[in-house]
Protein backbone atom coordinates (compact mmCIF):
# COMPACT_ATOMS: atom_id res chain seq x y z
CA UNK A 1 0.00 0.00 0.00
CA UNK A 2 3.03 2.44 0.94
CA UNK A 3 6.36 2.16 -0.28
CA UNK A 4 8.79 5.29 1.57
CA UNK A 5 11.97 4.71 -0.60
CA UNK A 6 15.55 6.78 1.09
CA UNK A 7 12.76 9.23 2.69
CA UNK A 8 14.96 12.16 4.38
CA UNK A 9 13.75 15.27 6.05
CA UNK A 10 15.71 18.13 7.55
CA UNK A 11 14.31 21.47 9.01
CA UNK A 12 16.95 23.60 8.26
CA UNK A 13 20.47 22.23 9.43
CA UNK A 14 18.74 19.51 11.53
CA UNK A 15 18.41 16.04 9.99
CA UNK A 16 15.38 14.56 11.65
CA UNK A 17 14.82 11.56 9.37
CA UNK A 18 17.83 9.72 7.74
CA UNK A 19 17.22 7.51 4.42
CA UNK A 20 14.20 5.51 5.31
CA UNK A 21 13.30 2.76 3.23
CA UNK A 22 10.08 0.88 4.40
CA UNK A 23 6.87 -0.97 3.01
CA UNK A 24 3.57 -0.91 4.59
CA UNK A 25 1.23 -3.39 2.91
CA UNK A 26 -2.73 -3.62 3.03
CA UNK A 27 -3.97 -5.20 6.28
CA UNK A 28 -0.79 -4.42 8.71
CA UNK A 29 -0.94 -2.95 11.86
CA UNK A 30 2.23 -0.81 12.16
CA UNK A 31 2.97 0.18 15.79
CA UNK A 32 6.38 2.77 15.67
CA UNK A 33 7.84 3.49 19.25
CA UNK A 34 10.71 5.49 19.98
CA UNK A 35 12.40 8.35 22.25
CA UNK A 36 10.62 11.48 22.01
CA UNK A 37 12.45 13.58 19.10
CA UNK A 38 13.18 10.48 17.04
CA UNK A 39 11.15 11.30 14.06
CA UNK A 40 8.28 9.47 14.74
CA UNK A 41 5.68 11.88 14.13
CA UNK A 42 7.59 13.94 11.49
CA UNK A 43 7.35 10.08 9.92
CA UNK A 44 4.00 9.89 9.69
CA UNK A 45 3.39 13.46 8.79
CA UNK A 46 5.54 12.87 5.78
CA UNK A 47 3.08 10.13 4.38
CA UNK A 48 0.25 12.21 3.92
CA UNK A 49 2.44 15.70 2.77
CA UNK A 50 1.77 17.56 6.30
CA UNK A 51 5.57 17.58 6.00
CA UNK A 52 7.11 18.00 2.82
CA UNK A 53 10.49 14.95 2.69
CA UNK A 54 13.73 16.59 1.60
CA UNK A 55 14.59 13.64 -0.51
CA UNK A 56 12.98 10.28 -1.08
CA UNK A 57 9.70 9.00 -2.34
CA UNK A 58 6.30 8.06 -0.78
CA UNK A 59 4.72 6.14 -2.99
CA UNK A 60 0.48 5.30 -2.32
CA UNK A 61 -0.64 2.57 -4.32
CA UNK A 62 0.72 3.77 -6.73
CA UNK A 63 0.85 7.05 -6.96
CA UNK A 64 3.70 9.24 -5.49
CA UNK A 65 2.63 11.21 -3.05
CA UNK A 66 5.55 14.04 -3.21
CA UNK A 67 5.51 15.03 -6.79
CA UNK A 68 4.14 18.02 -7.87
CA UNK A 69 1.77 17.02 -10.09
CA UNK A 70 -0.29 14.41 -7.61
CA UNK A 71 -3.63 15.63 -6.64
CA UNK A 72 -2.61 15.41 -3.12
CA UNK A 73 -6.26 16.27 -1.59
CA UNK A 74 -7.02 13.24 -3.48
CA UNK A 75 -4.68 11.31 -1.87
CA UNK A 76 -4.97 12.41 1.70
CA UNK A 77 -8.64 11.39 1.45
CA UNK A 78 -7.79 8.18 1.60
CA UNK A 79 -5.27 8.55 4.47
CA UNK A 80 -7.63 9.38 7.86
CA UNK A 81 -5.24 11.00 10.63
CA UNK A 82 -5.70 11.14 14.36
CA UNK A 83 -3.80 13.41 16.43
CA UNK A 84 -2.79 13.75 20.23
CA UNK A 85 -5.02 16.85 20.58
CA UNK A 86 -7.95 15.61 18.74
CA UNK A 87 -8.00 18.82 16.74
CA UNK A 88 -12.16 19.15 16.44
CA UNK A 89 -13.27 22.10 15.25
CA UNK A 90 -14.97 23.61 18.84
CA UNK A 91 -17.40 26.03 16.83
CA UNK A 92 -19.43 22.87 15.22
CA UNK A 93 -21.32 20.08 16.71
CA UNK A 94 -20.24 17.28 16.67
CA UNK A 95 -21.97 16.04 13.79
CA UNK A 96 -21.04 19.45 11.89
CA UNK A 97 -17.27 17.99 12.23
CA UNK A 98 -17.74 14.42 11.01
CA UNK A 99 -19.80 15.59 7.80
CA UNK A 100 -17.76 18.49 6.77
CA UNK A 101 -14.98 16.65 4.94
CA UNK A 102 -17.44 13.98 3.56
CA UNK A 103 -19.99 16.87 2.72
CA UNK A 104 -17.45 19.68 1.25
CA UNK A 105 -15.77 16.80 -0.88
CA UNK A 106 -18.73 15.93 -2.73
CA UNK A 107 -17.69 12.58 -0.96
CA UNK A 108 -21.56 12.55 -0.09
CA UNK A 109 -24.58 14.57 0.18
CA UNK A 110 -25.08 16.50 3.65
CA UNK A 111 -28.28 13.21 4.24
CA UNK A 112 -26.00 10.85 3.24
CA UNK A 113 -23.10 12.17 5.37
CA UNK A 114 -25.46 12.34 8.27
CA UNK A 115 -26.25 9.03 8.09
CA UNK A 116 -22.97 7.88 8.01
CA UNK A 117 -22.35 10.12 11.09
CA UNK A 118 -25.05 8.73 12.80
CA UNK A 119 -23.97 5.10 12.26
CA UNK A 120 -20.18 5.86 13.15
CA UNK A 121 -21.07 7.18 16.23
CA UNK A 122 -23.69 4.49 17.37
CA UNK A 123 -20.46 2.09 16.91
CA UNK A 124 -18.06 4.33 19.54
CA UNK A 125 -21.47 4.72 21.84
CA UNK A 126 -21.44 8.43 21.15
CA UNK A 127 -25.12 8.44 19.06
CA UNK A 128 -26.44 10.71 21.87
CA UNK A 129 -23.94 13.42 21.47
CA UNK A 130 -24.21 14.27 17.53
CA UNK A 131 -25.54 17.87 18.41
CA UNK A 132 -23.26 18.67 21.48
CA UNK A 133 -20.22 20.61 20.97
CA UNK A 134 -16.37 19.12 21.25
CA UNK A 135 -16.25 21.36 24.70
CA UNK A 136 -18.80 19.40 26.07
CA UNK A 137 -17.27 16.21 25.94
CA UNK A 138 -14.43 14.40 27.84
CA UNK A 139 -11.01 13.99 26.29
CA UNK A 140 -11.74 10.19 25.48
CA UNK A 141 -14.71 11.07 23.75
CA UNK A 142 -13.26 13.88 21.87
CA UNK A 143 -10.86 10.88 20.40
CA UNK A 144 -13.06 8.80 19.55
CA UNK A 145 -14.94 11.62 17.65
CA UNK A 146 -12.03 12.20 16.07
CA UNK A 147 -11.50 8.77 14.72
CA UNK A 148 -14.76 8.55 13.77
CA UNK A 149 -14.41 11.89 11.86
CA UNK A 150 -11.33 10.64 9.99
CA UNK A 151 -13.37 7.55 9.70
CA UNK A 152 -16.72 9.32 7.32
CA UNK A 153 -13.95 9.66 4.98
CA UNK A 154 -13.91 5.84 4.10
CA UNK A 155 -10.05 6.01 3.85
CA UNK A 156 -8.02 2.84 3.16
CA UNK A 157 -5.57 3.64 5.67
CA UNK A 158 -5.24 5.34 9.39
CA UNK A 159 -2.21 6.84 10.75
CA UNK A 160 -2.38 7.73 14.42
CA UNK A 161 -0.03 10.01 16.04
CA UNK A 162 0.11 9.38 19.87
CA UNK A 163 -3.98 9.22 20.12
CA UNK A 164 -3.85 8.03 23.93
CA UNK A 165 -1.18 10.54 25.02
CA UNK A 166 -3.13 13.80 25.98
CA UNK A 167 -5.71 11.24 27.59
CA UNK A 168 -6.28 11.18 31.09
CA UNK A 169 -5.46 7.74 32.19
CA UNK A 170 -9.34 6.41 33.16
CA UNK A 171 -10.11 7.43 29.55
CA UNK A 172 -6.97 5.61 27.15
CA UNK A 173 -8.92 2.17 27.11
CA UNK A 174 -12.09 3.73 25.40
CA UNK A 175 -9.75 5.04 22.84
CA UNK A 176 -7.61 1.83 22.36
CA UNK A 177 -11.15 -0.35 22.55
CA UNK A 178 -12.24 1.71 19.23
CA UNK A 179 -9.04 1.34 17.81
CA UNK A 180 -8.66 -2.23 18.50
CA UNK A 181 -12.47 -2.69 16.49
CA UNK A 182 -11.11 -0.97 13.53
CA UNK A 183 -8.15 -3.21 13.69
CA UNK A 184 -10.13 -6.61 13.65
CA UNK A 185 -12.22 -5.07 10.58
CA UNK A 186 -9.30 -5.34 8.69
CA UNK A 187 -8.13 -1.59 8.13
CA UNK A 188 -4.69 -0.79 7.47
CA UNK A 189 -3.02 1.42 10.70
CA UNK A 190 0.42 2.76 11.04
CA UNK A 191 0.36 3.91 15.33
CA UNK A 192 2.96 6.19 16.97
CA UNK A 193 2.27 5.19 20.61
CA UNK A 194 3.77 4.39 24.04
CA UNK A 195 0.68 1.78 24.87
CA UNK A 196 2.79 -1.12 24.88
CA UNK A 197 -0.29 -3.37 25.86
CA UNK A 198 -1.62 -1.83 22.70
CA UNK A 199 1.25 -2.63 20.68
CA UNK A 200 1.62 -6.74 21.40
CA UNK A 201 -2.21 -7.21 21.23
CA UNK A 202 -3.01 -5.52 17.53
CA UNK A 203 0.24 -4.78 15.91
CA UNK A 204 1.27 -6.98 13.54
CA UNK A 205 4.86 -5.05 13.51
CA UNK A 206 6.81 -2.73 15.61
CA UNK A 207 9.46 -0.45 14.53
CA UNK A 208 11.64 1.37 16.74
CA UNK A 209 12.43 4.83 15.71
CA UNK A 210 15.56 6.36 16.75
CA UNK A 211 17.62 9.20 15.69
CA UNK A 212 15.67 9.30 12.59
CA UNK A 213 15.91 5.92 11.77
CA UNK A 214 14.09 2.63 11.71
CA UNK A 215 16.66 1.50 14.38
CA UNK A 216 15.10 -2.09 14.24
CA UNK A 217 11.55 -3.79 13.65
CA UNK A 218 10.00 -6.87 14.58
CA UNK A 219 6.96 -8.58 15.53
CA UNK A 220 5.56 -8.08 18.76
CA UNK A 221 6.41 -11.33 19.98
CA UNK A 222 10.29 -11.39 18.88
CA UNK A 223 10.42 -7.50 19.05
CA UNK A 224 9.71 -7.76 22.80
CA UNK A 225 11.18 -10.82 24.05
CA UNK A 226 14.46 -10.22 21.42
CA UNK A 227 15.14 -6.66 20.92
CA UNK A 228 18.57 -7.14 18.94
CA UNK A 229 20.32 -3.52 19.75
CA UNK A 230 21.47 -2.06 22.75
CA UNK A 231 18.88 1.24 22.03
CA UNK A 232 16.09 -0.51 22.13
CA UNK A 233 16.92 -2.22 25.12
CA UNK A 234 17.62 0.80 26.98
CA UNK A 235 14.33 2.55 25.58
CA UNK A 236 12.36 -0.55 26.87
CA UNK A 237 13.75 -0.98 29.87
CA UNK A 238 12.31 2.70 30.65
CA UNK A 239 9.07 2.04 28.90
CA UNK A 240 7.85 -1.24 30.26
P1 LIG B 1 8.81 12.48 17.84
O1 LIG B 1 7.42 12.48 17.29
O2 LIG B 1 9.49 11.16 17.72
O3 LIG B 1 8.86 12.99 19.25
P2 LIG B 1 9.24 14.60 15.92
O4 LIG B 1 9.07 13.98 14.59
O5 LIG B 1 8.10 15.40 16.45
O6 LIG B 1 9.68 13.49 16.97
O7 LIG B 1 10.48 15.56 15.92
C1 LIG B 1 11.77 15.12 15.54
C2 LIG B 1 12.71 16.29 15.61
O8 LIG B 1 12.33 17.23 14.62
C3 LIG B 1 12.70 17.02 16.93
O9 LIG B 1 14.01 17.39 17.24
C4 LIG B 1 11.85 18.23 16.67
O10 LIG B 1 12.23 19.29 17.47
C5 LIG B 1 12.14 18.50 15.20
N1 LIG B 1 11.00 19.14 14.51
C6 LIG B 1 9.78 18.59 14.34
N2 LIG B 1 8.96 19.42 13.65
C7 LIG B 1 9.70 20.54 13.40
C8 LIG B 1 9.45 21.76 12.72
N3 LIG B 1 8.26 22.01 12.15
N4 LIG B 1 10.45 22.67 12.64
C9 LIG B 1 11.66 22.40 13.19
N5 LIG B 1 11.97 21.29 13.84
C10 LIG B 1 11.01 20.35 13.95
MG1 LIG C 1 5.59 12.95 18.14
Amino acid sequence: MIDVEHLSKAFGSHLVLDDITEHIDQGEKVVIIGPSGSGKSTFLRCLNLLENPTKGKIIFEGTVVNDRKTDINAVRRQMGMVFQHFNLFPNMTIRRNITLAPVQTKLMSQEEADKTAMALLDRVGLKDRAESYPAQLSGGQKQRIAIVRALAMKPKLMLFDEPTSALDPEMVGEVLEVMKELAHEGMTMVVVTHEMGFAREVGTRVLFMDGGKILEQNTPQEFFANPREQRTIDFLSKVL
